[in-house]
């Protein structure tokens, strides 16, 4: 009897291991897909409660990020209190995305589905490849790349580029990639946290788990998707 009760125990243990261990694996996908409720996500923060200056209300990271952030910020504003700095968004899930995408590919006018898809990947991504999901990247002032030649751009983005590293950021979409998005000088992204993810992605997108995927153009998901995410600058691997 108490050799059953002890193997009844064993088991018992052997299962809340295997729930707890499938659970975080299941969230992991859920976030690099963007498929997950923000405020349930324990990791994340509002920007609201930190010393960041947004634009809009509601911008979401996760908490390392969010620290590593506002302490980058903190230093710039010591070192030239004239440099404005604000982030303009930060996490966005799949359904964010997918208006994004949508509104996009409506306004396209007539040309095929290929032609559209790869218009819209110029500068947006597909719903769940976005790095915007992960909630370790985000925007800053203007989405602009001419803004980051003169002016207060120009002050904040060579700052960044001299900086930035120290405090785990690197900016994906830099200049003179053979492939992926175009030029985005304000996207900037959180290393130690999104080089996991960007592994993760390629493992869930190669064990075919990345399903369900319901937007316009998605027939052409499996030839793009991998280009796009995995076309970044090598600083930010
Ligand atoms: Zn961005």
């Amino acid at each position: 009897m108490k050799k059953n009760l002890f193997r009844l125990l064993i088991f018992s243990i052997i299962l809340i291991i295997l729930s707890v261990h499938s659970e975080s694996v299941d969230n992991d996908l859920l976030i690099v897909t963007g498929k997950y409720e923000v405020k349930k996500q324990k990791n994340f923060v509002n920007l609201k409660d930190f010393q960041i200056p947004v634009q809009g209300k509601d911008l979401y990271l996760q908490v390392e990020v969010a620290k590593a952030l506002q302490k980058m910020f903190l230093d710039l504003k010591k070192e030239h209190p004239n440099i404005e700095f604000w982030v303009t968004s930060g996490v966005r899930t799949y359904w964010d995305q997918k208006r994004i995408w949508e509104s996009k590919w409506k306004n396209m006018g007539k040309i095929s589905s290929l032609e559209k898809t790869k218009k819209i990947l110029e500068y947006s991504s597909m719903p769940a490849t976005s790095r915007h999901h992960w909630g370790t990247d985000f925007d800053i002032n203007i989405l602009e790349n001419s803004y980051y030649e003169k002016g207060n751009g120009k002050l904040l983005w060579d700052w960044l580029n001299k900086n930035a590293k120290k405090y785990g950021f690197c900016m994906p979409y830099n200049e003179n990639r053979p492939n992926g998005y175009h030029l985005e000088k304000w996207h900037w992204s959180y290393k130690p946290i999104a080089t996991r993810y960007q592994k993760k992605w390629n493992e869930y997108f190669y064990q075919k788990k990345i399903t369900e995927l319901d937007f316009s153009g998605n027939e052409y998901f499996y030839e793009f998707a991998p280009l796009y995410v995995n076309s970044i600058n090598p600083d930010c691997l």
